[in-house]
């Protein structure tokens, strides 16, 4: 006898884990709701549960799997050869655009400025993005492009309006005829993408007050995106310029799409090359403070980063957790086996610990007149975006074993993950950039040291562990003896500090020792899954598995 689907009956199929899908994303995620009320975006938690369950539908599961497995296609000339630069993608890239951008996760902090604005859009861009991870960059762009624009007054009118539109419109047209745009950036060239100084993109200024841009970029994301920031040399030094890729009398700009790059993960997203010929541009802040202008855009980027890989961790967690809870071995569920439910709770833990500073950077992120909580942000963001996006592969990886050989099978959800898990260490500063930019503001801007120590002494006298670390902490950094050699330690124990300060304060106690005794304490190991006995790893398990309805 054979079933409908040919297989033979000697080919029962038992003990596989169901698929994770019918939930809700954000509610399963507790860690995640408490930030949310904690931080004044409790208003949002309608949208979210709404955006949550869309999230956990198979629906949405599927368009992250084609998406990547159909990968978008350049097209350099029409087929009669003119020039074309237009990349085709898969109707699935194009439905999980549409709900994002319809969600407001583009733009909602700038379309509604009220007190958790930033919480709710960071924990909205953190539920969406476990779907898949790659269509978050041209949103995370566009969000990050409006205070970037802020420097001209005349280009933000031009351009925030259609930036923040909550209408996902596909395609090459006239800006001003689209009912939605979106935002790219060019910075990274051949020669220096740490060291944007060494751009060599060349801008000549017109009569007009536009400027002519002639040079390749080396990376350059989302490149049917309408309009770019980009960094080029004018005479005065490195500047900052805005770039359509449509001018407003319809006609194409010159952006010439050399090649898309062939990925290690986060193939869904086109990422290009593209050439400027006498481009047209228009300066945004005054020539020589191209850096300053744009790194507006760097720093919402930089939250990104945050939201992106602790998103990815949850991601990790909730395949890991769910997978253990069906699957049996030698007599018993993964998840009643000690050892597995220490590896399970390490990670959770690590997911709780990244939730947290998530939700904490954009609160920070919420009160941009609040100068202790600025400050706290120029420090924290970097800290946050160096320890947060170098813990993503480490969870992916052990998150994958968990189960077993289908994790590393690409029909699960895991190697995906786990392909896309380095990026964010890369893009926007990489680790060694953003360690040593942590040193550059504890050096420069003692007021952001200070907010940050403030922060930390909020915990002070809840445990003794924390204490201790602080005060070592404290010792490390009075040393500058080979600083910067130092620094990934330095900056590693800032983000521990932080992070154990706000899980004391905020999380269940089991998940707050847990963190303490073994990121602080040293009684660790060096994977995941060493905790130590005692550790509260059935509750720890417990809340961080989602529940499927
Ligand atoms: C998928 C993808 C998409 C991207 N999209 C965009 C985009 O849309 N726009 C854009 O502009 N860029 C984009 N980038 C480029 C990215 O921002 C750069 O790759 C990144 O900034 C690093 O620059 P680089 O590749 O030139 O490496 P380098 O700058 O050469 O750095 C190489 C290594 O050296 C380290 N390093 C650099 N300086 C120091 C130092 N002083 N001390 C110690 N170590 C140091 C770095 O941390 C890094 O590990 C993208 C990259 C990727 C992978």
């Amino acid at each position: 006898m054979r079933d409908t689907w040919g297989m033979a009956d000697t080919h029962d199929v038992t003990n596989q884990a169901p698929p994770l899908v019918s939930y809700d994303v954000f509610s399963s995620d507790a860690a995640l709701v408490e930030g949310v009320q904690r931080h004044d975006a409790g208003w949002a938690t309608d949208r979210l549960v709404e955006l949550g369950q869309r999230a956990g539908t198979a629906e949405a599961q599927e368009w992250g799997r084609l998406a990547n497995d159909y990968p978008p296609v350049l097209h350099t000339v029409d087929r009669y050869g003119r020039r074309a630069d237009e990349v085709e993608f898969h109707p699935s890239w194009h439905a999980l655009m549409e709900v994002a951008i319809g969600a407001g996760l583009h733009a909602s902090p700038w379309v509604d400025p009220k007190p958790g604005a930033h919480v709710a859009r960071a924990a909205g861009f953190s539920v969406w993005s476990q779907v898949e991870g790659g269509h978050g960059c041209p949103v995370s762009m566009t969000h990050a492009a409006v205070p970037a624009l802020r420097a001209d007054q005349a280009l933000y009118d031009e351009w925030a309006p259609r930036l923040t539109s909550y209408t996902y419109d596909f395609g090459l047209r006239p800006p001003q005829d689209k009912a939605g745009c979106l935002a790219g950036m060019g910075m990274t060239e051949k020669q220096g993408g740490s060291d944007v100084r060494t751009n060599t993109t060349r801008a000549v200024a017109q009569p007009d007050g536009t400027y002519l841009l002639t040079g390749h970029k080396w990376f350059t994301s989302a490149p049917m995106c309408d309009v770019f920031l980009a960094l080029a040399q004018a005479d005065g030094g490195l500047t900052c310029f805005v770039v359509p890729r449509v001018l407003p009398d319809g006609t194409r700009n010159t952006f010439r799409i050399q090649r898309l790059k062939n990925k290690l993960g986060n193939r869904s997203n086109a990422s290009s090359e593209p050439e400027f010929d006498d481009t047209i541009a228009w300066r945004l802040g005054d020539e020589g403070r191209g850096v300053r202008t744009i790194i507006e855009m760097v720093m919402m980027t930089r939250l990104d980063c945050v939201i992106g890989s602790t998103s990815l961790m949850r991601a990790c967690v909730a395949q890991a957790t769910h997978h253990a809870r069906h699957r049996q071995a030698f007599g018993d569920y993964l998840v009643d086996k000690p050892l597995m439910r220490n590896v399970l709770a390490d990670l959770a833990v690590e997911s709780e610990a990244a939730t947290a500073l998530m939700v904490r950077l954009a609160a920070a992120t919420d009160a941009p007149d609040d100068e202790r909580e600025a400050a706290f942000r120029r420090l924290g963001l970097a800290v946050g975006k160096y320890w947060v996006s170098k813990r993503g592969p480490n969870v992916a990886a052990e998150a994958l074993e968990c189960l077993g050989g289908n994790g590393y099978v690409e029909d699960f959800p895991m190697a995906r993950l786990y392909r896309e898990a380095p990026l964010n260490s890369i893009w926007e500063g990489s680790g060694n950039v953003n360690a040593l930019d942590v040193l550059r503001a504890l050096g420069r801007e003692p007021h952001a040291w200070e907010a940050f120590r403030s922060e930390l002494a909020a915990a002070g006298g809840a445990d003794a562990r924390l204490d201790a670390a602080v005060g070592e902490l404290e010792r490390a950094l009075a040393d500058t003896t080979e600083i910067e050699t130092r620094a990934r330690r330095l900056v590693e124990r800032m983000a521990l500090v932080l992070q154990a300060s706000l899980l004391v304060r905020h999380a269940p106690p089991a998940v707050a020792d847990a963190f303490c005794a073994s990121r602080l304490g040293g009684d660790w190991g060096h994977a995941f899954g060493t905790l130590p006995p005692g550790a509260d790893t059935r509750a720890i398990v417990e809340r961080a598995t989602p529940k499927v309805s």
